[in-house]
């Protein structure tokens, strides 16, 4: 889940290694290092924030051609100055960074301890470095092929080798890689923001490939060491988007962002009124034959399942069930033919939603990523591809990617009943009328943010927090619940209203604050009774609701109003207050907002 960044041709090597780990930082903060070649390899590493890398390297100025860099997200060896990458091989003649998980790390340790190499580190990386060192009387290509042969598990691996000035190899399986070309110069990484401000045209690597990346030139290989050509795309994302602005955080980026980037999902899809696939090849003939569901995802995105679910449910009248992507792969559900399924990841290298789609696809059934970041694994491999319109998205927790996964799921369960003819035109107009207004609605709610604001204060010395709601309301709890959780550390659990008197009422006490989100009018009344009952044992009531309605103001001490909307659509309004609610209670109690303990963005490890 690290980040990984290289270049080769530059002025500035250590700058645009600095500049690229501090964009990339989001992904993984426990340590960082660079390895910079010139005539010899120099490697710099320190614990903790890119900042502390950036006070050890200082004014140091080393002229090099090349180098290499990393933030890590340690899954083997704990967070140290040891155990930060790069990583270099026993006999010095392989440095490289590595972002995935060496599996069979021990068993390679074991055969190359015999052959007398010697670890300094606890990670599953260094075995793969002296792998290939081992392998090194071969030429480079061909010793990094004969230890991808060997090497079970996940990598992006960027290498520099002894004596092969300006030029670093690239190995990836299962984490994402990609090469920009900016004319003498040369970039490489594990994601677009990195290298955004230096080239918008890249190459994504895909799984079991190898390059040689020198000045402004790429070749690629298969594992059978053949080159192979490869399409240069162009990054629409403007660097803007991924720059912090006039705001503190980006997270507050990126809820402000809601607006404008559920218009520009909506603009994708909806073409004079009617909701227009063809850019993912998805049409009526498709989806006619579809009879089931199931949705895909892992944390936020499997809380979009459980609202899509509902949605789908209500308007199509089709059987839908939404797993974990992490469980589903381990499961002995099969899908069938007739079934869709729906796999969702803001970056598109999830790596439990990436393994979950290929056990989909090769059961046969028809597979639609909704995915943010163009270009990823999980596009790449679906049938189809959904993007989200949402931008680079940057702070750890989820926002502005989260809304628009809903919207265009929403949008897809609106063409689904269309299809299977189970609403009919009027309702279908009224719908896509309505979500056209959702921007401006979501502008309103921004616009009370001094209000959630005050709210927060209530949260600044709690340690537990409830969520409840029913049906789709349920999952925006969820999603309102893991907000608050990820990142101001308050203990918060989100529960269907109904269940708490199973058990968990057992943990209300005086002043213990309960959120009940309250959108749909036929279960309104049943949600109430529920807050009601958790209210007479001393909790503080907060109601999500619509505006007007005046069935739930006894029950609650406060009350957050959404603008009105068609039923179904409140999931994409009731996230913006609660995601407001996270941002305020994470700045009140001091913490790191964008960068939350023990997290990284994109999770591409099992
Ligand atoms: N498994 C490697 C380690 O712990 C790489 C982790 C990462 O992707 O950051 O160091």
């Amino acid at each position: 889940m690290c980040g990984i960044v290289g270049v080769v041709g530059a002025e500035n090597t250590m700058g645009v290694l600095l500049d690229g780990l501090s964009r990339l930082e989001y992904r993984g903060y426990d340590s960082a290092g660079v390895a910079v070649y010139e005539n010899s390899v120099k490697i710099i590493k320190s614990k903790g924030k890119i900042e502390n890398l950036k006070k050890k390297v200082g004014n140091l100025s080393i002229p090099a051609g090349c180098g290499i860099g990393h933030t890590r997200w340690a899954t083997h060896g704990e967070p140290s100055e040891v155990n930060a990458h790069p990583h270099y091989s026993y006999r010095k003649k392989v440095c490289a960074v590595h972002n995935g998980i060496i599996e069979n790390y021990k068993e390679i340790k074991d055969f190359l301890l015999e052959k007398g190499y010697k670890f300094y580190s606890d990670t599953d990386t260094e075995a793969a470095v002296n792998l290939i060192d081992h392998y090194l009387n071969e030429d480079p290509i061909s010793a990094i092929i004969s230890a991808m042969k060997r090497i079970k598990g996940s990598y992006a691996l960027a290498i520099i080798i002894e004596n092969k000035q300006d030029v670093i190899y690239l190995a990836k399986k299962d984490s994402p890689l990609i090469v920009g070309i900016d004319k003498e110069k040369s970039y490489i990484a594990s994601d677009i923001p990195a290298i955004l401000p230096y080239t918008d045209k890249v190459y994504y690597m895909d799984n079991m490939e190898l390059a040689r990346v020198e000045k402004g030139k790429v070749e690629f290989f298969d594992i059978n060491g053949d080159p192979i050509e490869k399409e240069l795309h162009k990054i629409s994302w403007s660097i803007d988007e991924a720059e912090l602005g006039e705001y503190d955080h980006f997270m507050l980026k990126e809820i402000y962002e809601q607006p404008a980037s559920i218009l520009n999902t909506l603009k994708r899809y909806i073409k004079e009124d009617t909701i227009d696939f063809n850019s993912a090849g998805i049409d009526k003939n498709i989806l006619s034959k579809i009879n089931k569901v199931r949705i895909l995802g892992c944390g936020s995105a499997y809380h979009v399942g459980v609202v899509i679910q509902n949605v789908i449910e209500e308007l199509c009248k089709l059987p839908v069930r939404t797993e974990y992507a992490s469980e589903f792969r381990y499961g002995s559900s099969e899908c069938s033919k007739d079934e869709l399924v729906i796999v969702i990841s803001q970056s598109g290298e999830t790596a439990d939603t990436l393994f979950a789609l290929r056990l989909a696809k090769s059961q046969g059934a028809k597979t639609v990523a909704v995915v943010n970041v163009v270009g990823s694994s999980i596009a790449r491999e679906a049938e189809h591809t959904l993007y989200t319109m949402a931008g680079p998205e940057i702070a750890v927790a989820t926002t502005k990617a989260y809304t628009a996964q809903i919207t265009v799921c929403m949008l897809l369960a609106i063409e689904l009943a269309r299809v299977k003819n189970s609403i009919n035109e009027g309702a279908y107009s009224k719908m896509i009328s309505e979500i056209k207004e959702i921007p401006d609605k979501i502008s309103k709610i921004l616009e009370e943010n001094k209000k959630i604001e005050e709210l927060s204060l209530k949260f600044k010395n709690l340690q537990h927090a409830f969520m409840i709601g029913r049906r789709m309301d349920y999952g925006i709890c969820l999603e309102g619940s893991l907000k608050l959780k990820e990142i101001s550390y308050i203990h918060s659990e989100a529960y269907p209203a109904g269940e708490l008197k199973h058990g968990t009422i057992s943990l209300i006490e005086n002043g213990t604050i309960v959120i009940g989100v309250m959108t749909q009018d036929e279960i309104i009344e049943k949600t109430i009774s529920n807050l009601t009952e958790v209210k007479s044992r001393g909790a503080y009531i907060i109601g999500i609701t619509y505006e007007g309605n005046a069935m739930i103001s006894d029950a609650c001490d406060k009350i957050i109003y959404l603008p009105k909307t068609f039923k179904l659509l409140y999931p994409i309004l009731s996230a913006i207050p609660l995601q407001l609610l996270a941002y305020y209670v994470s700045v009140g109690r001091g913490l790191n907002v964008d960068k939350p303990r023990n997290l990284a963005k994109s999770v591409t490890v099992e």
